[in-house]
């Protein structure tokens, strides 16, 4: 897995898919307060949204990011 960095502000991210086929970061770091599993077996590792999973869980870095309005904003 290669370590990737948000281009807003510089965070360390993992480039995670969703069941969807989505892309999506995550915050490199785990947060016991994340609403997401990853599953790094896979590549891309592929996140779920379990927000009552236990273990290691992890955060969409949408919702950290500090320039989160610029990955929203698409031309
Ligand atoms: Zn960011």
């Amino acid at each position: 897995m290669s370590a990737s960095h948000c281009r807003s502000c510089g965070a360390p991210i993992i480039w995670a898919e969703t069941v969807n086929g989505r892309r999506m970061p995550l915050d490199e770091d785990p947060d016991p307060d994340g609403k997401f599993v990853l599953d790094e077996t896979r590549e891309p590792p592929l996140a779920t949204f379990a927000p009552t999973d236990p273990g290691e869980r992890f955060q969409s870095h949408f919702a950290t990011c500090p320039d989160s309005d610029k990955h929203r904003r698409r031309p």
